[in-house]
Protein backbone atom coordinates (compact mmCIF):
# COMPACT_ATOMS: atom_id res chain seq x y z
CA UNK A 1 0.00 0.00 0.00
CA UNK A 2 1.60 3.17 -0.85
CA UNK A 3 1.30 6.24 1.39
CA UNK A 4 -1.42 7.64 -0.54
CA UNK A 5 -3.82 4.80 -0.56
CA UNK A 6 -3.18 4.20 3.04
CA UNK A 7 -4.01 8.34 4.29
CA UNK A 8 -7.78 7.27 2.16
CA UNK A 9 -8.33 3.97 3.93
CA UNK A 10 -8.29 5.13 6.81
CA UNK A 11 -10.31 8.13 6.41
CA UNK A 12 -12.68 6.03 4.63
CA UNK A 13 -12.85 3.30 7.54
CA UNK A 14 -12.88 6.22 10.31
CA UNK A 15 -15.78 7.84 8.14
CA UNK A 16 -18.18 5.01 8.19
CA UNK A 17 -18.10 3.94 11.91
CA UNK A 18 -18.46 7.87 13.02
CA UNK A 19 -21.37 7.23 10.58
CA UNK A 20 -22.47 4.14 11.99
CA UNK A 21 -22.01 5.13 15.39
CA UNK A 22 -24.25 8.57 14.92
CA UNK A 23 -27.34 6.16 13.95
CA UNK A 24 -26.79 3.42 16.41
CA UNK A 25 -29.37 3.18 18.79
CA UNK A 26 -27.38 0.68 21.11
CA UNK A 27 -24.63 4.03 21.45
CA UNK A 28 -25.56 5.02 24.56
CA UNK A 29 -25.05 1.36 26.66
CA UNK A 30 -21.35 1.49 26.06
CA UNK A 31 -21.53 4.59 29.13
CA UNK A 32 -23.10 1.46 31.25
CA UNK A 33 -19.71 -0.28 31.31
CA UNK A 34 -16.60 0.77 33.21
CA UNK A 35 -12.97 -0.25 31.96
CA UNK A 36 -9.79 -0.68 32.46
CA UNK A 37 -7.70 2.01 31.67
CA UNK A 38 -3.57 2.38 30.30
CA UNK A 39 -0.98 3.96 31.54
CA UNK A 40 -1.74 7.14 30.26
CA UNK A 41 -5.02 7.30 31.20
CA UNK A 42 -7.11 5.84 28.07
CA UNK A 43 -10.17 3.49 28.58
CA UNK A 44 -8.34 0.26 26.79
CA UNK A 45 -10.28 -1.02 23.63
CA UNK A 46 -12.11 -4.37 25.13
CA UNK A 47 -12.45 -6.85 22.49
CA UNK A 48 -11.93 -9.97 25.21
CA UNK A 49 -15.71 -10.68 26.07
CA UNK A 50 -16.21 -13.80 25.02
CA UNK A 51 -13.75 -14.77 28.07
CA UNK A 52 -15.20 -12.17 30.49
CA UNK A 53 -17.45 -9.05 29.70
CA UNK A 54 -16.64 -5.74 31.57
CA UNK A 55 -18.18 -4.37 34.57
CA UNK A 56 -21.63 -2.93 34.36
CA UNK A 57 -21.95 0.87 36.27
CA UNK A 58 -24.74 -0.83 38.00
CA UNK A 59 -23.41 -4.49 39.59
CA UNK A 60 -21.74 -2.09 42.59
CA UNK A 61 -24.91 -0.94 43.80
CA UNK A 62 -27.07 -4.25 43.22
CA UNK A 63 -24.34 -6.02 45.21
CA UNK A 64 -24.12 -3.28 47.67
CA UNK A 65 -27.92 -3.63 48.41
CA UNK A 66 -27.59 -6.88 49.37
CA UNK A 67 -24.31 -6.24 51.37
CA UNK A 68 -26.72 -3.37 53.16
CA UNK A 69 -29.84 -5.51 53.35
CA UNK A 70 -27.47 -8.21 55.21
CA UNK A 71 -26.22 -5.98 57.46
CA UNK A 72 -29.06 -4.61 58.76
CA UNK A 73 -31.13 -7.62 58.48
CA UNK A 74 -29.30 -10.62 59.01
CA UNK A 75 -31.66 -13.81 58.13
CA UNK A 76 -34.87 -11.91 58.12
CA UNK A 77 -32.99 -10.94 54.85
CA UNK A 78 -34.49 -13.96 53.30
CA UNK A 79 -37.99 -12.34 53.24
CA UNK A 80 -37.73 -8.84 54.32
CA UNK A 81 -34.96 -7.44 52.08
CA UNK A 82 -35.55 -5.16 49.11
CA UNK A 83 -35.76 -8.03 47.32
CA UNK A 84 -36.16 -11.27 49.35
CA UNK A 85 -33.25 -13.49 48.78
CA UNK A 86 -35.84 -16.90 48.95
CA UNK A 87 -36.89 -15.83 45.43
CA UNK A 88 -33.99 -13.89 44.41
CA UNK A 89 -32.72 -16.21 41.75
CA UNK A 90 -36.12 -15.86 40.05
CA UNK A 91 -35.34 -12.56 39.35
CA UNK A 92 -33.62 -13.36 36.60
CA UNK A 93 -35.77 -15.91 35.13
CA UNK A 94 -37.97 -14.06 32.78
CA UNK A 95 -35.28 -11.69 31.61
CA UNK A 96 -33.18 -15.05 30.91
CA UNK A 97 -36.16 -16.97 28.98
CA UNK A 98 -36.09 -13.77 26.50
CA UNK A 99 -32.08 -13.73 26.50
CA UNK A 100 -32.11 -18.00 25.03
CA UNK A 101 -35.66 -17.87 23.21
CA UNK A 102 -37.17 -20.57 26.41
CA UNK A 103 -40.20 -20.08 28.48
CA UNK A 104 -39.64 -19.36 32.12
CA UNK A 105 -40.28 -22.29 33.23
CA UNK A 106 -37.57 -24.05 30.72
CA UNK A 107 -34.59 -22.25 32.38
CA UNK A 108 -32.92 -21.25 35.59
CA UNK A 109 -29.55 -19.61 37.12
CA UNK A 110 -27.93 -21.70 39.30
CA UNK A 111 -24.25 -23.22 39.64
CA UNK A 112 -21.59 -22.80 37.27
CA UNK A 113 -21.82 -24.08 33.62
CA UNK A 114 -18.83 -27.37 34.40
CA UNK A 115 -21.42 -28.34 37.24
CA UNK A 116 -24.23 -27.82 35.11
CA UNK A 117 -23.17 -29.89 32.13
CA UNK A 118 -22.79 -32.49 34.83
CA UNK A 119 -26.36 -31.92 36.26
CA UNK A 120 -27.83 -32.10 33.05
CA UNK A 121 -26.06 -35.02 32.16
CA UNK A 122 -26.90 -37.28 35.13
CA UNK A 123 -30.39 -36.54 33.75
CA UNK A 124 -29.93 -37.31 30.02
CA UNK A 125 -27.33 -39.17 29.15
CA UNK A 126 -28.33 -42.76 30.00
CA UNK A 127 -26.26 -45.05 28.06
CA UNK A 128 -27.81 -48.29 27.23
CA UNK A 129 -25.50 -51.74 25.85
CA UNK A 130 -26.30 -50.90 22.22
CA UNK A 131 -26.54 -46.49 22.88
CA UNK A 132 -23.78 -45.25 24.66
CA UNK A 133 -21.70 -42.75 22.83
CA UNK A 134 -21.50 -39.02 23.44
CA UNK A 135 -21.02 -37.11 20.39
CA UNK A 136 -18.84 -34.06 20.61
CA UNK A 137 -16.81 -31.84 18.71
CA UNK A 138 -12.91 -32.65 18.31
CA UNK A 139 -12.18 -29.05 19.03
CA UNK A 140 -14.45 -28.94 22.56
CA UNK A 141 -13.09 -27.05 25.44
CA UNK A 142 -11.05 -28.98 27.71
CA UNK A 143 -13.77 -28.78 30.43
CA UNK A 144 -16.48 -30.32 28.45
CA UNK A 145 -14.47 -33.00 27.46
CA UNK A 146 -13.25 -33.83 30.92
CA UNK A 147 -17.14 -34.00 31.96
CA UNK A 148 -18.01 -36.13 29.63
CA UNK A 149 -15.05 -38.54 29.69
CA UNK A 150 -15.70 -38.91 33.41
CA UNK A 151 -19.61 -39.55 33.14
CA UNK A 152 -18.51 -42.16 30.50
CA UNK A 153 -16.09 -43.17 33.20
CA UNK A 154 -18.89 -42.93 35.87
CA UNK A 155 -21.49 -45.24 33.89
CA UNK A 156 -18.22 -48.15 33.77
CA UNK A 157 -17.31 -47.25 30.32
CA UNK A 158 -14.28 -46.71 28.45
CA UNK A 159 -13.89 -43.06 27.24
CA UNK A 160 -11.68 -43.94 24.67
CA UNK A 161 -14.90 -45.88 23.23
CA UNK A 162 -17.94 -43.80 24.51
CA UNK A 163 -16.84 -40.36 23.39
CA UNK A 164 -16.93 -39.67 19.55
CA UNK A 165 -15.33 -36.78 18.02
CA UNK A 166 -16.50 -34.56 14.75
CA UNK A 167 -13.89 -33.88 13.20
CA UNK A 168 -13.36 -31.47 10.39
CA UNK A 169 -11.72 -32.76 6.87
CA UNK A 170 -7.83 -32.92 6.62
CA UNK A 171 -6.74 -29.26 6.20
CA UNK A 172 -10.12 -27.46 6.79
CA UNK A 173 -10.41 -25.36 10.68
CA UNK A 174 -14.01 -25.72 11.07
CA UNK A 175 -16.56 -28.54 10.73
CA UNK A 176 -18.88 -29.04 7.77
CA UNK A 177 -22.47 -28.61 8.67
CA UNK A 178 -23.47 -31.35 6.21
CA UNK A 179 -20.81 -33.76 7.77
CA UNK A 180 -22.08 -33.57 10.94
CA UNK A 181 -25.55 -34.49 9.77
CA UNK A 182 -24.04 -37.65 8.19
CA UNK A 183 -22.19 -38.61 11.17
CA UNK A 184 -25.52 -38.76 13.39
CA UNK A 185 -27.37 -39.89 10.25
CA UNK A 186 -24.72 -42.53 10.25
CA UNK A 187 -23.74 -43.29 13.78
CA UNK A 188 -27.08 -42.17 15.65
CA UNK A 189 -28.63 -45.53 16.66
CA UNK A 190 -25.70 -45.84 18.88
CA UNK A 191 -25.17 -42.24 19.64
CA UNK A 192 -27.35 -41.55 23.83
CA UNK A 193 -26.16 -38.16 23.44
CA UNK A 194 -25.15 -35.30 21.25
CA UNK A 195 -23.72 -32.74 23.11
CA UNK A 196 -22.09 -29.31 21.30
CA UNK A 197 -20.90 -26.13 21.85
CA UNK A 198 -22.30 -23.31 19.96
CA UNK A 199 -20.55 -21.50 19.27
CA UNK A 200 -17.04 -23.53 19.22
CA UNK A 201 -15.31 -21.57 22.23
CA UNK A 202 -11.94 -21.38 19.56
CA UNK A 203 -13.15 -21.20 15.89
CA UNK A 204 -16.41 -19.42 16.72
CA UNK A 205 -18.29 -21.59 14.14
CA UNK A 206 -21.75 -21.50 14.52
CA UNK A 207 -24.13 -24.49 14.61
CA UNK A 208 -26.95 -25.27 12.99
CA UNK A 209 -29.42 -26.01 16.16
CA UNK A 210 -32.50 -26.86 14.87
CA UNK A 211 -31.07 -29.24 11.89
CA UNK A 212 -28.35 -30.79 14.59
CA UNK A 213 -31.68 -31.46 17.04
CA UNK A 214 -34.01 -32.54 14.45
CA UNK A 215 -30.78 -35.03 13.09
CA UNK A 216 -30.38 -36.86 16.43
CA UNK A 217 -33.92 -36.76 17.25
CA UNK A 218 -34.67 -38.77 14.32
CA UNK A 219 -32.00 -40.92 15.67
CA UNK A 220 -33.63 -41.15 19.05
CA UNK A 221 -30.47 -39.33 20.38
CA UNK A 222 -30.69 -36.53 23.11
CA UNK A 223 -29.62 -33.30 22.09
CA UNK A 224 -27.59 -31.04 24.46
CA UNK A 225 -25.57 -27.47 23.68
CA UNK A 226 -22.59 -26.09 25.78
CA UNK A 227 -24.07 -22.52 25.04
CA UNK A 228 -20.76 -20.51 27.05
CA UNK A 229 -20.35 -18.92 23.69
CA UNK A 230 -23.92 -18.28 22.51
CA UNK A 231 -25.83 -16.83 25.10
CA UNK A 232 -25.57 -13.66 24.75
CA UNK A 233 -24.11 -13.69 21.89
CA UNK A 234 -26.40 -15.54 19.36
CA UNK A 235 -30.14 -14.88 18.34
CA UNK A 236 -31.62 -17.94 20.26
CA UNK A 237 -34.95 -20.03 20.11
CA UNK A 238 -34.07 -22.67 22.29
CA UNK A 239 -37.85 -24.11 23.01
CA UNK A 240 -38.16 -23.75 19.36
CA UNK A 241 -35.39 -25.48 18.08
CA UNK A 242 -35.92 -28.04 20.52
CA UNK A 243 -32.62 -29.62 22.30
CA UNK A 244 -33.44 -31.46 25.17
CA UNK A 245 -31.02 -29.17 27.45
CA UNK A 246 -28.70 -26.32 27.39
CA UNK A 247 -26.54 -25.22 29.62
CA UNK A 248 -24.00 -21.77 29.50
CA UNK A 249 -21.76 -19.78 31.97
CA UNK A 250 -23.15 -15.76 32.47
CA UNK A 251 -19.39 -14.22 32.62
CA UNK A 252 -18.34 -14.05 29.18
CA UNK A 253 -20.88 -12.45 27.06
CA UNK A 254 -23.60 -11.61 29.80
CA UNK A 255 -20.87 -9.79 32.19
CA UNK A 256 -21.73 -11.47 35.41
CA UNK A 257 -18.42 -11.11 36.62
CA UNK A 258 -15.66 -13.59 37.57
CA UNK A 259 -16.68 -16.90 38.26
CA UNK A 260 -20.34 -15.62 38.05
CA UNK A 261 -23.15 -17.82 37.85
CA UNK A 262 -24.44 -20.44 35.30
CA UNK A 263 -28.07 -21.05 33.19
CA UNK A 264 -29.88 -24.07 32.18
CA UNK A 265 -32.24 -25.13 29.91
CA UNK A 266 -34.57 -28.63 30.12
CA UNK A 267 -37.11 -28.49 27.13
CA UNK A 268 -40.97 -28.19 28.34
CA UNK A 269 -40.94 -31.56 27.36
CA UNK A 270 -38.92 -32.61 30.62
CA UNK A 271 -40.16 -31.01 32.81
CA UNK A 272 -42.31 -32.79 35.85
CA UNK A 273 -40.74 -36.12 34.42
CA UNK A 274 -40.85 -38.50 37.39
CA UNK A 275 -38.72 -41.17 35.42
CA UNK A 276 -35.50 -39.02 34.75
CA UNK A 277 -32.62 -39.12 36.99
CA UNK A 278 -31.59 -36.33 39.00
CA UNK A 279 -29.00 -35.20 41.32
CA UNK A 280 -31.18 -33.70 44.18
CA UNK A 281 -31.24 -30.66 47.03
CA UNK A 282 -33.42 -28.43 48.94
CA UNK A 283 -33.78 -26.21 46.35
CA UNK A 284 -35.30 -28.08 43.47
CA UNK A 285 -38.51 -28.87 46.39
CA UNK A 286 -41.39 -27.89 46.11
CA UNK A 287 -41.80 -24.25 47.16
CA UNK A 288 -44.89 -24.30 49.43
CA UNK A 289 -43.84 -27.93 51.03
CA UNK A 290 -39.76 -27.25 51.28
CA UNK A 291 -40.05 -25.50 55.02
CA UNK A 292 -41.15 -28.76 56.16
CA UNK A 293 -38.49 -30.15 55.56
CA UNK A 294 -40.04 -33.53 54.87
CA UNK A 295 -38.25 -36.30 53.98
CA UNK A 296 -39.76 -37.35 50.21
CA UNK A 297 -38.10 -34.87 47.29
CA UNK A 298 -40.66 -33.36 45.41
CA UNK A 299 -39.74 -31.62 42.53
CA UNK A 300 -40.18 -28.04 41.45
CA UNK A 301 -42.33 -28.34 38.35
CA UNK A 302 -39.45 -26.08 36.10
CA UNK A 303 -35.99 -26.07 35.50
CA UNK A 304 -35.68 -25.04 38.72
CA UNK A 305 -36.48 -28.78 39.92
CA UNK A 306 -32.24 -29.00 38.88
CA UNK A 307 -31.42 -26.61 41.19
CA UNK A 308 -29.64 -27.88 44.44
CA UNK A 309 -28.52 -25.32 46.82
CA UNK A 310 -29.76 -21.94 48.30
CA UNK A 311 -28.17 -19.36 45.55
CA UNK A 312 -25.32 -16.82 45.95
CA UNK A 313 -27.30 -14.03 46.47
CA UNK A 314 -24.04 -11.67 45.92
CA UNK A 315 -23.11 -13.78 42.53
CA UNK A 316 -27.29 -13.14 41.62
CA UNK A 317 -27.17 -9.12 42.25
CA UNK A 318 -24.25 -8.97 39.96
CA UNK A 319 -25.68 -10.59 37.05
CA UNK A 320 -29.23 -8.81 37.76
CA UNK A 321 -27.59 -5.28 36.81
CA UNK A 322 -26.27 -6.90 33.48
CA UNK A 323 -29.58 -8.60 32.08
CA UNK A 324 -31.02 -5.30 32.88
CA UNK A 325 -28.85 -4.37 29.95
CA UNK A 326 -29.82 -6.80 27.65
CA UNK A 327 -33.42 -5.98 28.55
CA UNK A 328 -33.00 -2.72 27.45
CA UNK A 329 -31.11 -3.48 24.56
CA UNK A 330 -32.66 -6.98 23.34
CA UNK A 331 -31.32 -9.78 21.27
CA UNK A 332 -32.55 -8.95 17.98
CA UNK A 333 -30.73 -5.72 17.98
CA UNK A 334 -27.67 -6.86 19.97
CA UNK A 335 -27.13 -9.25 16.96
CA UNK A 336 -27.85 -7.05 14.54
CA UNK A 337 -25.19 -4.43 15.47
CA UNK A 338 -23.04 -7.65 16.46
CA UNK A 339 -23.03 -8.84 12.75
CA UNK A 340 -21.97 -5.29 11.41
CA UNK A 341 -19.29 -4.91 13.39
CA UNK A 342 -18.11 -8.92 13.02
CA UNK A 343 -18.06 -7.35 9.39
CA UNK A 344 -16.70 -4.26 10.04
CA UNK A 345 -13.84 -6.31 11.67
CA UNK A 346 -13.19 -8.60 8.98
CA UNK A 347 -12.88 -5.77 6.30
CA UNK A 348 -10.15 -4.23 8.70
CA UNK A 349 -8.53 -7.76 8.79
CA UNK A 350 -8.41 -7.69 4.77
CA UNK A 351 -6.54 -4.80 4.57
CA UNK A 352 -3.43 -6.60 6.36
CA UNK A 353 -0.84 -8.03 4.33
CA UNK A 354 -1.14 -11.26 2.05
CA UNK A 355 -0.61 -14.01 4.57
CA UNK A 356 -0.44 -11.96 7.47
CA UNK A 357 -3.37 -13.53 9.49
CA UNK A 358 -6.06 -16.08 8.22
CA UNK A 359 -9.45 -16.03 9.59
CA UNK A 360 -10.54 -19.48 10.45
CA UNK A 361 -14.32 -18.29 11.54
CA UNK A 362 -16.87 -19.00 9.06
CA UNK A 363 -17.49 -15.95 6.98
CA UNK A 364 -20.74 -16.24 6.08
CA UNK A 365 -22.65 -14.40 8.76
CA UNK A 366 -24.93 -17.80 10.31
CA UNK A 367 -22.20 -19.76 10.71
CA UNK A 368 -20.71 -17.64 13.14
CA UNK A 369 -21.47 -14.85 15.91
CA UNK A 370 -19.01 -11.90 17.27
CA UNK A 371 -15.85 -13.32 17.66
CA UNK A 372 -13.47 -13.89 14.75
CA UNK A 373 -10.78 -16.06 15.40
CA UNK A 374 -7.23 -15.68 13.62
CA UNK A 375 -4.31 -17.74 12.94
CA UNK A 376 -1.16 -15.62 13.15
CA UNK A 377 1.49 -17.83 11.91
CA UNK A 378 5.00 -17.30 14.22
CA UNK A 379 3.49 -13.59 15.45
CA UNK A 380 0.78 -14.31 17.70
CA UNK A 381 1.92 -13.32 21.06
CA UNK A 382 4.42 -10.63 19.64
CA UNK A 383 0.83 -8.71 18.19
CA UNK A 384 -1.05 -9.84 20.98
CA UNK A 385 1.57 -8.13 23.47
CA UNK A 386 2.08 -5.47 21.00
CA UNK A 387 -1.76 -4.20 20.98
CA UNK A 388 -2.13 -4.60 24.63
CA UNK A 389 1.01 -1.95 25.08
CA UNK A 390 -1.24 0.25 22.79
CA UNK A 391 -4.36 -0.41 25.32
CA UNK A 392 -6.29 -2.96 23.11
CA UNK A 393 -7.54 -5.99 24.70
CA UNK A 394 -7.57 -9.02 22.17
CA UNK A 395 -7.14 -13.26 23.25
CA UNK A 396 -4.31 -15.00 22.91
CA UNK A 397 -4.66 -19.02 22.36
CA UNK A 398 -0.52 -20.11 22.22
CA UNK A 399 0.85 -20.72 19.86
CA UNK A 400 -0.42 -18.75 16.79
CA UNK A 401 -4.35 -18.09 17.64
CA UNK A 402 -6.11 -14.74 18.54
CA UNK A 403 -9.57 -14.18 18.97
CA UNK A 404 -11.14 -10.85 18.99
CA UNK A 405 -14.89 -10.06 19.46
CA UNK A 406 -16.61 -6.62 19.19
CA UNK A 407 -19.22 -7.40 21.59
CA UNK A 408 -22.12 -4.88 20.73
CA UNK A 409 -23.10 -3.98 24.36
CA UNK A 410 -19.89 -1.79 24.60
CA UNK A 411 -17.80 -1.85 21.25
CA UNK A 412 -18.41 1.16 18.74
CA UNK A 413 -17.29 1.41 15.20
CA UNK A 414 -15.07 3.75 16.41
CA UNK A 415 -13.39 1.34 18.79
CA UNK A 416 -12.92 -1.85 15.74
CA UNK A 417 -11.30 1.02 13.50
CA UNK A 418 -9.02 1.86 15.72
CA UNK A 419 -8.15 -1.43 16.39
CA UNK A 420 -7.71 -1.78 12.88
CA UNK A 421 -5.53 1.22 12.68
CA UNK A 422 -3.31 -0.55 15.28
CA UNK A 423 -3.24 -4.10 13.10
CA UNK A 424 -2.35 -2.43 10.21
CA UNK A 425 0.68 -0.20 12.13
CA UNK A 426 2.18 -3.80 13.61
CA UNK A 427 2.34 -4.72 9.85
CA UNK A 428 4.17 -2.11 8.59
CA UNK A 429 6.23 -1.69 11.31
CA UNK A 430 7.40 -5.39 11.09
CA UNK A 431 7.06 -5.71 7.51
C1 LIG B 1 -15.80 -20.86 29.15
C2 LIG B 1 -16.20 -22.27 28.92
C3 LIG B 1 -16.25 -23.19 29.98
C4 LIG B 1 -15.84 -22.79 31.37
O1 LIG B 1 -16.41 -23.61 32.34
P1 LIG B 1 -16.68 -23.11 33.82
O2 LIG B 1 -17.34 -24.29 34.43
O3 LIG B 1 -17.56 -21.89 33.74
O4 LIG B 1 -15.37 -22.77 34.46
C5 LIG B 1 -16.69 -24.48 29.71
N1 LIG B 1 -17.05 -24.84 28.44
C6 LIG B 1 -17.00 -23.97 27.41
C7 LIG B 1 -17.42 -24.39 26.04
C8 LIG B 1 -16.57 -22.66 27.62
O5 LIG B 1 -16.50 -21.81 26.60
Amino acid sequence: MDAQHAILLESAFQEEARTFDAADPLASLRAEFLRPMTAEGQPILHFAGHSLGLQPRQVRESVLEVLDDWAQLGVEGHFAARRPWLSYHELLTESTARLVGALPAEVVVMNTLTVNVHLMMVSFYRPTAKRKRILIESGAFPSDRYAVASQAQFHGLDPEIAVQELVPRPGEATLRDEDILATIARDGEEIALILLGNCNYLTGQRFDMAAITRAGHAQGCVVGFDLAHGAGNLLLNLHDDGPDFAAWCNYKYLNAGPGGLGGVFVHERHLGRVDLPRFAGWWGHDKAARFQMGPQFQPIATAEAWQLSNPPILALAALRASMALFDAAGMVELTQKAAWLTDFLHRQLQTLPAGAVEVLTPTEPHRRGTMLTLRVPGRAAELVGYLQRRGAEVDLRRPDIVRIAPVPLYTSAHDVAELGVLLRAFWSEHA
